[in-house]
């Protein structure tokens, strides 16, 4: 993923702490390599750049299950509403614990949160597990049927932001950013997102928010606010290279240019735009020359925080919505969960390719297994075949965060047993109840 996008058959990197000292042919690395370098043969394997998710709720991972089969509205205001207005702020840390390791499992280096409600949780969780994290607070100051514990005035969801950035911005040897989150347009006034906006650019960071999702939205934003979501966003001023827009599917030829025209980053969730959102024009996004990345959404959205599948749907899906065989080259996805990510993140100085004196953010493809043999074409295959099976070790900033397999970095059965406890009593408190979809035998 350099600018050349060179791939060698047989190379080598040479991690010196947490960065890439060198890249080249395996060979000269070796006989150039002083006595004390550790070697690690990793013959017959693929190194990656570490993929990167750029909108994933690691908070909602507990709500996994609360959302199947049920539409938008039942989802919001009796299903996640509920589940996170009940989370505490330990509850959250060990979610995102949970989310984390499957995020790990599956070759991911780094993520973007939109944000739970509680940052100091998910802050915790990103420094145990090793992992890089972009956090952000789901911001609302308007919008009906919100939990009455929720309730917060425009000046208060910015206060409580400014403190999250003070808190955590390059905490974790550097590994956590902070960013500015809002909601949707829906729980959003306009005075949130032009001041939101304002913060972000005088902090030199991101802001991120969940732009177009579905058809009542823009629906909204044209009778409330004059302008569908994206027109009314652009009116405002606040679109620009800091801003990380997510699903996107609702939008105009027209406003696609906006984003073109401002550089505005985007976010395609291709699992959960398709069960209720609709299908985002993606190609015709890339066609237009905006940065267009990869993330999961959250656990009730999607339930397979898998960025790798999300690879292979973004793979999928547009070409049979354009009946083009052609849209979508795998090599670009590679692209979108790498360095376009990065550059996303504004973090393309320090990750998304495999470069020196890039972090050493690395992953390790093993792939040998029936699912992904023979290699005759390796980039397709990552794409298309690969599975989250077949990542076998995940390095962050040098340190190995799982190794062949095992998760050095947290004990993995605990947080598992943790989290099914905890998840069993939020959706107590919330008082969710659930259909039982056969007859139960007790
Ligand atoms: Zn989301």
């Amino acid at each position: 993923m350099d600018s050349e996008r060179r791939q060698y058959r047989n190379g080598a990197v040479l991690v010196d702490g947490d960065r890439i000292a060198k890249v080249g042919r395996s060979a000269e690395l070796v006989e150039e390599a002083s006595s004390d370098v550790e070697m690690v043969d990793l013959r017959g394997r693929w190194l990656l750049p570490g993929l990167i998710n750029t909108h994933v709720h690691t908070s909602q991972q507990f709500a996994r299950g609360l959302g199947d089969d049920v539409s938008l509205l039942t989802w919001l205001h009796e299903r996640i509403w509920p589940y996170e207005s009940e989370m505490t702020e330990e509850d959250s840390a060990v979610s995102s614990l949970l989310c984390g390791l499957e995020l790990i499992r599956g070759g991911v280096t780094c993520f973007a949160e939109p944000g739970g409600q509680h940052v100091n949780g998910m802050g915790q969780a990103v420094t145990e597990l090793g992992i890089r994290g972009i956090l952000a607070r789901s911001t609302m100051d308007m919008g009906e049927g919100l939990p009455a514990k929720w309730n917060e005035s425009t000046q208060e969801a910015l206060d409580v932001q400014i403190a999250n950035y003070e808190r955590w911005h390059g905490r974790a040897e550097g590994r956590i950013r902070a960013w500015f989150g809002l909601r949707t347009i829906f729980n959003n006034s306009d005075a949130l997102i032009v001041r939101t906006k304002e913060l972000a650019d005088k902090y030199d960071v991101g802001v991120h928010m969940h732009v177009a999702e579905i058809k009542e939205e823009v629906e909204f934003a044209q009778e409330g606010r004059g302008a569908t979501t994206v027109a009314h966003l652009n009116n405002l001023g606040v679109l620009g290279s800091n801003f990380l827009a997510v699903h996107c599917v609702w939008m105009t030829d027209d406003e696609v240019q906006m984003f073109a025209d401002n550089d505005v980053k985007v976010s395609h969730n291709p699992a959960a735009a398709m069960r209720v959102l609709g299908f985002a024009k993606i190609p015709e996004m890339i066609e237009s020359g905006v940065c267009v990345t990869i993330g999961t959404d959250g656990a009730p959205s999607n339930n397979r925080m898998t960025l790798i599948d999300e690879m292979w749907l973004t793979s999928l899906i547009h070409k049979g919505r354009l009946l083009d065989p052609t849209a979508m080259p795998a090599q670009k996805i590679l692209e979108m969960v790498t360095c376009d990510a990065a550059r996303a993140l504004l973090w393309e100085d320090e990750i998304g390719s495999i470069e020196i004196g890039k972090k050493a953010d690395l992953v390790v493809i093993d792939p040998d297994t029936p699912t992904m043999l023979p290699m005759h074409d390796p980039i397709a295959n990552m794409v298309t075949s690969m599975r989250s099976q077949n990542v076998e070790s995940v390095m962050v900033d040098g340190r190995w965060l799982m190794l062949e397999r095992e998760i050095l970095v947290v004990n993995e059965a605990e947080i598992l047993e943790e989290s099914k406890a905890r998840a069993a009593a939020i959706v107590q408190r919330a008082g969710i109840e659930l259909p039982n979809r056969f007859k139960v035998v007790d």
